[in-house]
């Protein structure tokens, strides 16, 4: 038996094992990927400690950023051959066939399958992937900084669409961490106005160098969403990625009449809504997942072109879990992005 090394969750009460498991085999329509490099989402986190009302069943392997080559295909394979850099993604696979796939929402099929969560992931030195779903890493760029593009920006990228802002307008964006830097530097690019906030000034900092105009520290006011108003008159969107309930009602909070507030961030939380303020000023509060096909190729389209730019440190496989801690923490800035690849292989 052929073995690789994968970082399995075999408890959501114990560090992820470090070990060798075997190599899997591409059946239909799969692609057996080396991968080179993982980015750590904080959903890894979520994952490895059961946090959501769906649990993944373990063992399993996190892991939903991985960047590869493509080594051997199973059949029907079209779309990749070997020698093509794929990657993974959230959306691992969907049936291709309901009224959410058909007209091309494939990320609300109820068939779908997560990597990292109901498959396992790219924390290993291989991977499978439906080859009509993988993402495909446009040529020329460094595969480590395309890793963090595969959840964190495709998802921040499809969730500001969703903001129904237009160039020139304000949007908050809530939580800057390996999704909210992404956040900032395309909503930079598809020409809004950055109001950044988080709890941390090294974050904001972070913010303000990718582009945003103003870096709020809720810690550091004494009513960050009178702040935002006087600051902007309401932001026209925002986008939450924050990890912390408290930051859902201070976004809403944020809006200007009209304005649009997409959750994105999920701590398996709830949060009062006002629904006299709501009705009245129009509001519209909505979730938003990852992204699709298409969401994937204009996210990577974005990085390609040099208009967003991840900030992310190397790290190898065998600290997955000083990393996940660190993220527990909040004190990841931008990315880690795991070095998978064993040394000669
Ligand atoms: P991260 O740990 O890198 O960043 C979280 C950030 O939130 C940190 O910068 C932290 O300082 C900040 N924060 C904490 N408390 C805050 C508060 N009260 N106000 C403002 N900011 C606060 O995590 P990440 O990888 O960016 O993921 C963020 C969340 O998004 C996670 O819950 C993850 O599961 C979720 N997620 C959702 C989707 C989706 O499709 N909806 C996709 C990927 C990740
Ligand atoms: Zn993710
Ligand atoms: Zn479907």
């Amino acid at each position: 038996m052929r073995t690789m090394q994968a970082a399995v969750v075999r408890s959501f009460t114990r560090d992820l094992d470090v070990t060798e498991v075997a190599i899997p085999e591409p059946g239909p329509f799969q692609a057996l990927v080396r991968v080179e490099y993982s980015g750590v989402c904080h959903t890894d986190v979520h994952a490895a400690r059961g946090d959501w009302p769906v649990k993944p069943v373990p063992p399993f392997v996190p892991g939903h950023e991985g960047v590869g080559t493509v080594v051997a295909v199973g059949e029907g394979v079209t779309r990749v051959a070997v020698g093509d850099r794929v990657g993974n993604a959230w959306l691992a696979t969907a049936c291709g066939a309901c009224a959410y796939c058909v007209s091309g929402r494939e990320t609300l099929c109820a068939q779908q399958r997560n990597s990292g969560y109901s498959i396992d992931g790219s924390f290993a030195e291989h991977m499978l992937v439906d080859s009509r779903y993988c993402p495909i890493v446009p040529p020329g760029v460094d595969p480590a900084a395309a890793a963090p593009v595969l959840c964190a920006g495709v998802t921040v990228y499809k969730g500001l669409k969703v903001t129904d802002t237009r160039p020139g307008e304000w949007v908050l964006v809530s939580g800057i961490g390996g999704l909210g830097h992404l956040a900032v530097q395309y909503a930079v690019a598809m020409g809004r106005r950055v109001v950044a906030v988080d709890v941390d000034d090294t974050k904001l900092d972070l913010a303000l160098k990718h582009g945003a105009e103003v870096g709020v520290n809720v810690r550091d006011v004494d009513d960050p969403v009178a702040h935002v108003q006087q600051l902007t008159g309401g932001v026209h969107g925002a986008l939450v990625t924050a990890v912390d309930a408290r930051a859902f009602p201070q976004a809403v909070g944020s809006l200007r009449p009209g304005g649009t507030v997409v959750l994105v961030g999920l701590p398996p939380a709830a949060f009062p809504l006002d629904i006299v303020s709501t009705v009245l000023r129009g509001l519209t509060v909505r979730g938003s997942i990852v992204g699709t096909r298409v969401d994937m190729a204009e996210a990577l389209d974005f990085f390609a072109r040099g208009k967003v730019s991840p900030t992310f440190t190397v790290r190898p496989l065998s600290d997955v879990n000083a990393v996940l801690h660190e993220l527990e923490q909040g004190r990841v800035d931008g990315r880690v992005v795991l070095d998978v690849a064993r040394d000669g292989s």
